[in-house]
């Protein structure tokens, strides 16, 4: 911990999308509370990979915990986006200077960021015009060791602190468990899953399916998020959810003709 990180006047939002009961949202709440004051404001229950889904057709509910002495704060019956949003019009007393996501207990580089609860909570965070970071460790077990994703957290927390983030820009960081090896800038692989899902059949000799898969990449570089992860370092990817192929759309004119 560098001293020269807290300032009592910050307020830092913590979400996740595991829920308030797991390791990594005390983990990320540790690192905030370094440069902050801190509110966790989760959901109540396991929410991955909910994506930026919100609640609709249901009220939302918000039940105050207090898990120890180091883990308190308000969870909430909804989705990730459901929590930040409602953070930013109900929950907090004034307005987050940061918003926290994580830290994510499986990896969210390549296409698992489009599916991301975690991502989705950093990105509602952006539309909403607070800086935020997701943070993700690449592996899946409750006991990894998030030393090297703490560490990743406190470097791109550094950096939105001393670079101001354009609008629209969320960064979104993975490492890899342990302690940290290095960190680098890096692009979100082209990537997809193939071999979906497991049939299998249930008492009631009906067929179900559960979905597995294994993440195939569609893209070549030694920049990709996948890549730079497999060599063991973390990685740091600016992303947005302006979803318009800015690309192909300088391509096109005017009007569309019959
Ligand atoms: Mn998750």
């Amino acid at each position: 911990m560098n001293s020269n990180d807290f300032d009592a006047d910050r307020l830092i939002l913590v979400c996740n999308d595991d829920g308030i009961f797991s390791p990594g949202i005390r983990a990320l709440a540790e690192v905030a509370k370094e440069f902050g004051e801190i509110a966790v404001i989760a959901p109540d229950r396991q929410q991955s990979a909910v994506g930026h889904s919100i609640t609709v057709s249901d009220p939302l509910r918000v039940t105050p915990f207090q898990i120890d002495s180091q883990m308190e704060g308000q969870a909430v019956n909804g989705t990730p986006a459901d929590c930040v949003k409602l953070a930013h019009d109900k929950l907090m007393k004034r307005k987050p200077d940061l918003v926290l996501s994580g830290i994510n207990h499986g990896s969210n580089a390549g296409i698992n960021i489009i599916y991301s609860g975690t991502v989705s909570a950093a990105t509602e965070a952006t539309i909403l015009g607070y800086p935020a970071i997701a943070v993700s460790c690449t592996e899946f077990s409750e006991s990894a060791d998030l030393a090297g994703a703490q560490e990743a957290t406190r470097r791109a927390i550094r950096y939105i602190l001393r670079n101001t983030l354009p609008p629209g820009i969320t960064l979104n960081v993975n490492a890899p468990a342990g302690p940290l090896k290095g960190m680098k800038w890096a692009r979100q692989a082209n990537s997809r899953y193939v071999e979906e899902f497991e049939g299998r059949v249930d008492p009631h000799n009906k067929p179900y399916f559960w979905i597995t898969g294994r993440l195939e990449i569609l893209d070549e570089g030694e920049d990709l998020d996948l890549n730079v992860l497999k060599k063991g370092y973390a990685t740091i990817t600016p992303i947005q959810y302006d979803l318009t192929a800015h690309g192909f759309y300088r391509e096109q004119h005017g009007d569309l003709e019959g």
